[in-house]
């Protein structure tokens, strides 16, 4: 007796079955059919469901985990106490809009209150402890520009950011000033004097508050190069390298921007980049690959980097003594994103002169000016603040000069070193004046090289 016999006839459903065969037993013949029923069409995905499809296990990550350890290092949580405007809550909205609870309109103006500064990232122990083992890396900086790119795509703007991005694409550069004249015409005016060669294998690419308002910055670079025969040229036509755009959630025209720019380094044979901002370095390191995958195939180099190696193959050497008792401000973007911060004090103590007192906080906790992510634009009262906290800082070490390498930074900076008594020099005009360089330009935007 076979198995089939001591269980009855046959489950019809457990007959080997072949659609569309003669001998298929009748209980069946309905069933192609049935089977077969029309395949709906998924609907395309929304906005709000690619994003949160990209950034949902991050975010239930982050969520989940409940430490919020990345708070006590975000700048814009030590001078608000606000909860909605922290790394936990930047993640828990995504799980939120995953959820259908929220919508971008009821988050998009959270997402404003962030440097992009990047300490959560080092400081959140997701980061830390698997971070090594997984090579995991919490990427809060990230999910803030996705979001707002998300509000920008689906028509939620903030004015000041909507205005803003109206006038650099008018522009094509950042209207830094105001109504102070900025466009394509005067983008080199800093350099007047200065003989610089248009084009060629490296090309020095100045940001726009650098070739706009803190025109000493670029003049101390240039002039610093000159002085160690390295060979360098402007741009043939620059614009704005697009981060700030990229940042606020403008993709579309941080795209358009780097396009141009590409485009004008390929037409004046260029294969390497020279970038004294650290905005700028992050743009054209993290944005422009992703933007343009292998097509952009250039060397990006930080002027910082460049001069400590200078430095150290004898071929600068800051000889004339400054008398000043200094700190160093770290930019975030070098320190905290890029890892950059021991050519800055290699440069530092290759002054003679200086007397200085550097901090414990490298890494998560290095401190913010306040001025990066887009913050000044839309909240300048938070930048402010953020700016005289790290002066109260500075004070605390009883020193008469903070130094910085950053010219986004080194305006708010200013404006709240002038508080404390605490003056803010750029590293490298302060290189340039121990080089023995008169630099010249101006440090806030007024006229003249
Ligand atoms: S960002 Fe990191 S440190 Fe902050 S709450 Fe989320 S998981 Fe924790």
């Amino acid at each position: 007796m076979t198995q089939l016999d001591r269980q009855g006839p046959a489950d019809p459903v457990s007959v080997p079955f072949t659609p569309g065969m003669r001998d298929n037993p009748d209980e069946l013949a309905e069933m192609p059919e049935e089977i077969a029923r029309a395949v709906e069409e998924p609907a395309d995905p929304t906005p709000t469901e690619e994003l949160t499809a990209e950034w949902r296990n991050a975010s239930y990550n982050c969520f989940s985990s409940g430490h919020k350890f990345c708070r006590e290092v975000c700048p814009v949580m030590q001078v608000t106490r606000n909860e909605s405007w922290t790394p936990t809550a930047f993640h828990a909205n995504v799980v939120a809009m995953d959820k259908g609870e929220l919508t971008i309109e009821d988050v998009a103006a959270d997402y404003v209150n962030c440097t992009q500064c990047g300490a959560c990232e080092l400081r959140c122990p997701n980061t830390l402890f698997t971070g090594d083992f997984y090579r995991f890396r919490t990427r809060t900086v990230d999910v803030v520009k996705a979001v707002r790119a998300l509000a920008v795509e689906s028509g939620v703007h903030q004015p000041a950011w909507q205005s803003w991005n109206a006038r650099t694409d008018e522009l094509t550069h950042e209207p830094v000033l105001g109504e102070t004249p900025i466009d394509q015409e005067h983008v080199r005016d800093w350099s007047e004097g200065l003989d610089l060669p248009i084009g060629g294998e490296t090309v020095l690419f100045v940001d726009c508050e650098a070739a706009f308002y803190r025109t000493s910055v670029p003049r101390a670079v240039a002039q610093i190069l000159q002085q160690a025969g390295y060979e360098f040229g402007l741009m043939g036509e620059q614009w704005c390298c697009g981060g700030p755009a990229a940042e606020m959630g403008y993709v579309d025209q941080a795209m358009r921007f780097a396009r141009h720019n590409l485009d004008n380094w390929r037409s004046t044979g260029t294969r390497r980049v020279l970038v004294l901002d650290p905005h700028d370095y992050i743009s054209f390191t993290e944005d422009y690959p992703k933007y343009f995958g292998e097509e952009f195939d250039l060397e990006v180099v930080l002027v910082v980097e460049v001069f400590a190696e200078l430095i150290r193959e004898g071929r600068l050497t800051p000889s004339v003594p400054i008398e000043r008792a200094i700190t160093y401000h770290d930019p975030c973007r070098l320190n905290k994103r890029k890892g950059i911060w021991q050519e800055p004090r290699e440069i530092l103590r290759a002054i003679p002169g200086l007397d200085f007192s550097d901090v414990d906080r490298v890494t998560q906790w290095s401190y913010c000016s306040g001025g990066g992510g887009g913050l000044p634009v839309e909240k300048p009262e938070l930048t402010a603040a953020i700016s005289a906290s790290r002066l109260e800082k500075a004070a605390a070490l009883e020193v008469d000069t903070l130094v910085s390498a950053c010219p986004w930074s080194e305006r708010p900076l200013t404006e709240a070193g002038e508080a404390v008594d605490i003056d803010v020099v750029d590293i490298h005009e302060l290189l340039a004046e121990s080089l023995g360089i008169t630099v010249g330009g101006s440090r806030n935007g007024g006229a003249g090289a």
